[in-house]
């Protein structure tokens, strides 16, 4: 499949960059309707082929497919042990769905402050926050930047503390020359099409225990003791126990059909990015104040979200750089939320300033990257905050090109 020629126009002027396409094509197609002909439509053969390939590819013992990362944050407190009244450390600095996890077990989130080079949690910025009632953790690879997971694995250890990873954004990023996702208890991972890696919607859970993989297993199917293939297999299914209360977090068969497809192009997918975030990098350089997140040290990142930090030295502020963007026809976005800022936590309390989320959530936005944007898109947009920061040099630059 050859994307470029696909999708040759993304790059010409007055044609709509968007910040992000999945990229999916007739495999894809394929797959789902060899799935519908065999009339096994919901969680079947086609999920646990797909739970062994990531797995696999993850380089970690067990996988179990879920209908989101949200509910795979869920079930990971859960087979954790995460009791209600517990607390549970996690960044502000996140997709939403990383601070309501804990309030599902009825456990409170608290809020750490994270790097402000990485938008990562840190080992230090952890141990601030931590009390006697924590009984998690959960770090997230914020945009696909890989956290540096060693350090805070050593403190929760020691602590009898669970490491849950929320690698919703990092699928193909590596840390210390692994997936990311290894070094903690349990990593959940999302599969909706804003991410790298898409099955429509979709999550997974990883993780090397079996007996929580085990439950994780059981309880996105109601608890039920019976499966629906071990049902199937037999005429007189075996009569089913419910062993605690469950949930339906299923994923279906069509889903991981398409995600089967995806899987095998996670490695062209994560170069072609890596790629054109450099390409970003050398026509952005020199630009004063405005500065794009790169590999932490010892991790390689699937730059699922390239975002780029405004600093003062940018003549305009985020806001402003994103409605010039949006005037030439070019979609970016504001970089990633902070959960306390919003009224689902107002009144929420904060045991340490977050000084480095807020900074970061007010001054960062999400530049375009997707498979199909190609080389003279990235440049499109370049040249667009070039000029941004510097309307006359970039006028001058203009008729040099033209
Ligand atoms: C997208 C995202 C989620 C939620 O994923 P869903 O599959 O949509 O539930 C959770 N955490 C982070 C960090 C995310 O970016």
């Amino acid at each position: 499949m050859s994307a470029e020629a696909g999708h040759p126009t993304a790059h010409l002027d007055g044609e709509r960059i968007n910040v992000m396409k999945p990229w999916v094509g007739v495999e894809e197609a394929h797959a789902v309707a060899e799935v519908i002909a065999s009339g096994w439509l919901a969680q079947g053969p086609r999920v646990a082929e797909f739970e062994r390939a990531f797995a696999s590819a993850q380089d970690v013992a067990y996988g179990v497919a879920v209908s989101s990362c949200t509910a795979a944050l869920h079930l990971a407190l859960v087979v954790a042990g995460v009791q209600p009244g517990d607390e549970v450390v996690v960044p502000s600095f996140s997709f939403i769905a990383t601070a309501n996890a804990p309030r599902y077990v009825g456990a409170e989130p608290v809020f750490a402050d994270v790097d402000p080079v990485t938008g990562n949690l840190t080992v230090a910025g952890v141990a601030q926050v931590l009390g006697p009632r924590t009984t998690a953790v959960i770090v997230v690879d914020q945009g696909g930047i890989p956290a540096d997971v060693e350090p805070l694995a050593e403190l929760c250890a020691a602590r009898g503390i669970a490491l849950v990873e929320d690698a919703a954004c990092a699928v193909g990023s590596l840390y210390l020359g692994r997936p990311v996702g290894v070094g903690a208890d349990i990593a959940a991972w999302s599969f909706h099409p804003r991410k790298l890696l898409t099955t429509g919607e979709g999550g997974m859970l990883t993780t090397d225990r079996a007996e929580w993989a085990e439950r994780a297993r059981r309880l996105r199917q109601h608890s039920a003791s019976v499966s629906a293939a071990e049902r199937h297999a037999s005429l007189r299914a075996p009569a089913e126990r419910y062993t605690e209360i469950g949930f339906n977090y299923r994923m279906t068969d069509v889903q991981a059909a398409i995600g089967l497809v995806q899987l095998g192009r996670l490695q062209e997918m994560v170069e072609r990015r890596r790629a054109l975030a450099a390409v970003y990098r050398d026509a952005l350089d020199g630009v004063p104040g405005l500065r794009l997140v790169e590999d932490p040290p010892g991790g390689a990142a699937n730059f699922q979200s390239l975002w780029a930090e405004i600093g003062d030295e940018f003549p305009l502020d985020r806001d402003a750089l994103l409605d010039a963007l949006a005037a030439e026809g070019i979609s970016a976005r504001p970089g990633i939320m902070a959960a306390h800022l919003e009224p689902a936590f107002s009144g929420w309390p904060l045991r340490v300033p977050l000084t480095a989320t807020e900074r970061l959530t007010a001054r960062t936005l999400i530049l375009p990257l997707y498979h199909e944007l190609g080389e003279a898109g990235v440049l499109r947009v370049a040249d667009a905050v070039r000029r941004a920061s510097a309307p006359v040099a970039g006028h001058a630059r203009r008729e040099v090109r033209t």
